[in-house]
């Protein structure tokens, strides 16, 4: 039987549509897709009539489908003969374990493809009306996880690198962590008045933003109760928003939907 082939999808931050073209179209061809708890439950309706559906999402701190489970069965699938598609949030490579299941499969000998996706830490904050560069504000970006401290048992970053070395840092995983976040970043060099906002579910529908300073923002995003999936966006970049903001406005003109 002939061998098939795993597409490694990003399936875009939230807002169904900001898949690619690339991506959909594997989507429409897939014979399994195996999905993470953050994609879009909207884009599965476009898998074809028969398609496997399979959750393989977890909720933070508890796995569904461990990681080396997953990877089993991408190649289960493929040996098969089947057309498998790995649908990711955001974007596969960025936080999203693609890697592990692309050696996987380069070691098992199966064809694969990666798609790439748009990642939530330039979506969302795109959304909210923050463009991560801007010529006047900043003219670098990182790509941060809050999260893994405790698995490694120490603090993994270089805070004073980010602190004083990176004009706009977005945090993924980072709402739990946002009182060590504000307290490094200060401690190695940010300036407490540095601008700095949340989003929560960027792109969709219930997006929600606050903003504030390093110095306030932890205790604006407790009155708030903003939980995971946030962006966590440190950078003089934020106050454009008050002048560009869009989406949220937008929504507010909608007559209220029945
Ligand atoms: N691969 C994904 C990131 C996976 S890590 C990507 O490229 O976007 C999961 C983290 O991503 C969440 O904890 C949150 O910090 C962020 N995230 C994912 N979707 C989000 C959304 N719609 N709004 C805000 N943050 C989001």
């Amino acid at each position: 039987m002939n061998i098939g082939k795993v597409f490694l999808v990003g399936a875009g931050p939230g807002d169904p549509k900001l898949i690619t073209v690339k991506g959909m179209e594997c989507l429409q061809a897939a014979d399994v897709i195996a999905y993470d708890r953050l994609v879009n439950k909207e884009l599965l309706t476009y898998a074809k009539k028969g398609a496997e559906l399979i959750f393989c999402g977890k909720l933070p701190g508890k796995h569904a489908l461990i990681q080396e489970q997953i990877n089993q069965l991408l190649v289960e699938k493929a040996e098969q003969g089947l057309t498998v598609v790995r649908l990711k949030g955001g974007d596969p490579c960025v936080f999203g374990r693609v890697g592990e299941e692309a050696e996987e499969l380069a070691v098992r000998g199966i064809p694969f493809e990666m798609i790439p996706g748009i990642t939530a830490g330039i979506a969302a904050p795109a959304y909210a009306g923050i463009p991560v560069t801007h010529r006047d504000h900043a003219s670098s970006f990182a790509i941060v996880t809050a999260h893994g401290r405790e698995e490694k048992g120490k603090d993994h970053l270089n805070w004073p690198a980010l602190a004083q070395g990176i004009d706009t840092i977005a945090f993924y995983m980072g709402v739990g962590n946002l009182p060590h976040i504000c307290t490094q970043l200060i401690r190695y060099g940010k300036k407490p008045s540095t601008p700095a906002a949340l989003i929560e579910w960027g792109t969709t529908d219930q997006q929600r933003t606050v903003t504030g300073e390093l110095a306030t923002i932890e205790q604006i995003a407790k009155d708030h109760q903003i939980k995971n999936p946030a962006i966590v966006l440190i950078g003089e970049v934020v106050q454009l928003r008050e002048k560009i903001k869009w989406f949220e406005a937008e929504k507010r003109k909608q007559p209220m939907s029945l």
